[in-house]
């Protein structure tokens, strides 16, 4: 492994989530078994396989990393990218990839789809991407992979599976689709962001932050500055029916021995056991 972006790891549910997130620092996620990933405020060397991105806000810890990644991935000849951001930032965004082919003298190829909330994106058979609107200092978006299967539908379970053909042939539509709430990713929101979209809530993994943890930070200020709070997750701790609540985007004033302090002896005990602390 080449020593470079850092990122920790973790498996649930036949998901690997790698990433890494301080606020202010940089954010950066995936997931490789979906073959995408969320954010590029820089883009470790490892990550550069992964073909798909979807950025929730232009902040720069979300997304200095973009012309880096593209760069390097035409450089290590692998096919552009596909880069799904908020609509309103593709314009510039495109610009600003123009000024660095400029400076740096080298092709900025990559696909770029703007998002806006209650879009969804089919990602394969089985996944599909809705976006979600979340509550920051500038527009943002959070996005949620759905799982979807085909099930039959009830009034057909009687049916032997030559009946069940026939009907199939004949153009009767047999099956209908089943979604499950796979995983939210947030990025950076202030509470009404998970409030205003309760799928997120229902998702097996939820990945999300947690940018403020101390007793003495005042939540209206936090909340105005499109953030969370410890105590915001307290509130909230009978909603979260996660499996795994992944928590990131501590502040950078909070050592990671003081963060596992506090919130470990906060959190209600349902939740300290689907929490983890991405530090
Ligand atoms: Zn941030
Ligand atoms: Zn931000």
């Amino acid at each position: 492994m080449l020593d470079n972006a850092p990122f920790l790891s973790h498996k649930h549910a036949g998901l690997t989530i790698e990433g890494y997130s301080r606020a202010a620092v940089q954010s950066y996620w995936r997931i490789p078994e979906l073959k995408l990933g969320f954010d590029l405020g820089a883009q470790p060397w490892e990550f550069m396989g992964t073909a798909s991105w979807f950025l929730t806000h232009m902040h720069l810890d979300h997304m200095a990393g973009l012309p880096v990644y593209v760069a390097r991935r035409r450089m290590m000849k692998m096919a552009p990218p596909t880069i799904y951001l908020p609509e309103y930032a593709v314009d510039d965004a495109r610009r600003l990839l123009q000024i660095m082919q400029r400076l740096d003298r080298g092709r900025q190829n990559c696909e770029m789809i703007g998002v806006k909330p209650g879009q969804e994106i089919e990602l394969s058979r089985e996944h599909v991407v809705a976006v979600f609107e979340t509550t920051h200092t500038i527009p943002s978006v959070g996005y949620m992979v759905w799982e979807r299967r085909n099930k039959l539908k009830e009034e057909y379970h009687g049916l032997t599976g030559e009946q069940i053909r026939d009907l199939r042939l004949g153009g009767t539509p047999v099956t209908r689709e089943i979604r499950t709430p796979l995983l939210a990713y947030t990025g950076d929101t202030s509470p009404a962001g998970l409030d205003n979209y309760p799928p997120a809530y229902e998702a097996k993994v939820l990945i999300t932050e947690m940018s403020f943890i101390r007793a003495k930070h005042r939540r209206e200020k936090i909340h105005k500055f499109g953030h969370m709070h410890l105590d915001d997750f307290i509130e909230r701790a009978d909603r979260f029916k996660n499996e795994l609540i992944i928590c990131g985007h501590f502040s950078t004033r909070y050592g990671d021995d003081e963060v596992r302090r506090i919130v470990d002896a906060k959190l209600p005990d349902n939740l300290r056991k689907r929490v983890k602390l991405w530090i």
